[in-house]
């Protein structure tokens, strides 16, 4: 492992330093099953993200990079330890509050897109807002705006049969932003696609960084990382680096 000059917190931009909390994770685990059947999925991590920040999560498979996500993104709770999220402590909280939370301060981008294949591009980025109860024409016109940033005004009446994996992804994108989340978080967004409709799928992130939006995401490619501006590096289910610069990751760190 190589000496790298950023990898404590402390050394983020200072002006990265003065921006609020999106996430703080302290000493969380996560246990899977009991007994001798217990699986430690994470043992003690401990994350703060900024407002802003474009963050990528690297390490090997099974090192607990979706676990952190799942409790990241409040579709799992940590089995000890704290979990503020835009100020709020959702650690304990009940399940029905926590959906509202999810629904509301979170976008969720996946590996495999998990779109509704019954619904066209259009309604699938709109049932979100049906949860938030945003009116029917609102949701229309905010949902048409959405899939405009990331490219697919001309696919709105396509069902996801009918359009690329990129495609695919891109209205996955605008699902996860059309209620205008406090993060961002994606899971492996690339894993499943090619390198031109990867870069396609990474200038949406960083367009929509660079517009205020706090991202986190999941990679294992380093060409996916380097683009974002902090990579933290899991292994057996601990954060081993903190702020590496995205710059420096070379194969020595692999
Ligand atoms: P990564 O995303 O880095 O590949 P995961 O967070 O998926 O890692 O998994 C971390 C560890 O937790 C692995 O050993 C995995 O097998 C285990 N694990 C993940 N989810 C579950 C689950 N639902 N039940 C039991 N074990 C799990
Ligand atoms: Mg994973």
């Amino acid at each position: 492992m190589p000496e790298l000059q950023t990898d404590t917190y402390q050394d983020l931009d200072p002006q990265v330093l003065s921006k609020p909390v999106v996430v703080g994770l302290e000493e969380v685990t996560k246990v899977y099953g009991i007994g001798d059947l217990e699986v430690r999925a994470l043992n003690g991590v401990s994350l703060t993200v900024r407002q802003g920040e474009y963050c990528s999560i690297m390490g090997a498979s099974g090192s607990g990079k979706s676990t952190a996500m799942n409790i990241i993104g409040c579709l799992d709770r940590p089995t000890s330890g704290s979990y503020y999220l835009d100020g709020v402590d959702v650690a304990q909280m009940p399940e029905g509050e926590l959906a509202g939370i999810r629904n509301l301060k979170l976008g969720f981008v996946f590996q495999q897109f998990h779109l509704l294949p019954q619904l066209t591009a259009l309604e699938n980025v709109m049932l979100p807002m049906v949860y938030a109860g945003i009116p029917a024409a609102e949701r229309r016109e905010r949902g048409v705006d959405a899939l405009t940033k990331v490219g697919l005004e001309s696919r709105l009446q396509n069902r996801p049969n009918q359009l690329s994996g990129g495609q695919q992804q891109r209205v996955a994108i605008a699902r996860a932003i059309v209620n205008r989340p406090v993060l961002l978080l994606a899971d492996e967004p690339t894993g499943a696609l090619d390198t031109k409709t990867t870069q396609e799928v990474m200038d949406i992130f960083t367009e929509f960084n660079e517009n205020g939006m706090t991202v986190v995401m999941v990679t294992h490619e380093p060409e996916v990382a380097r683009q974002t501006r902090r990579v933290v590096w899991f292994r057996d289910g601990k954060v081993i680096h903190n702020n590496l610069n995205p710059a420096e990751l070379s194969h020595a760190v692999f």
